[in-house]
């Protein structure tokens, strides 16, 4: 856990947020500023910078992380389709420094992106 992270402290219940899903590895709550009609974080708990930092050791996390994406997904009724986005970096137009991923749906979404 990183104190001054936002989302290791969204991650630790220091700041509320909008949860769909929890286990022990990973959270997925609710964008504050969605761009659509269903716009989720899923992010792991363990503090990783970005897509960047990902290491060998990280390949279950990941793996998990797409499924409960694909559960969410399903909750969620997206049957006509989603995006899922992860902004990497000053290029990639990441704004907070925790690996996080976009699930983003409930309308048509335009390609490719600015
Ligand atoms: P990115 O620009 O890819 O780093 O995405 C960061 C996302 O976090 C943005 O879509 C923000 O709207 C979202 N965000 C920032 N603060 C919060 C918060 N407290 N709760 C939920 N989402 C947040
Ligand atoms: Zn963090």
């Amino acid at each position: 856990m990183n104190k001054d992270c936002l989302f290791c402290r969204i991650a630790a219940g220091e700041i509320p947020s909008d949860i769909v899903f929890e286990n022990e590895r990973i959270v997925a709550f609710r964008d504050i500023n969605p761009v659509a009609p269903v716009h989720i974080l899923v992010i792991p708990k363990e503090h990783i910078a970005s897509m960047a930092h990902l290491k060998e050791e990280h390949q279950a996390l990941m793996g998990e992380i797409m499924t409960s994406i694909q559960k969410l997904a399903e909750q969620e009724k997206l049957d006509d389709g989603f995006r899922v986005v992860v902004n990497t970096g000053r290029d990639g137009g990441q704004t907070v420094s925790h690996l996080h991923f976009h699930l983003i749906g409930g309308r048509g979404l335009q390609w490719p992106p600015g």
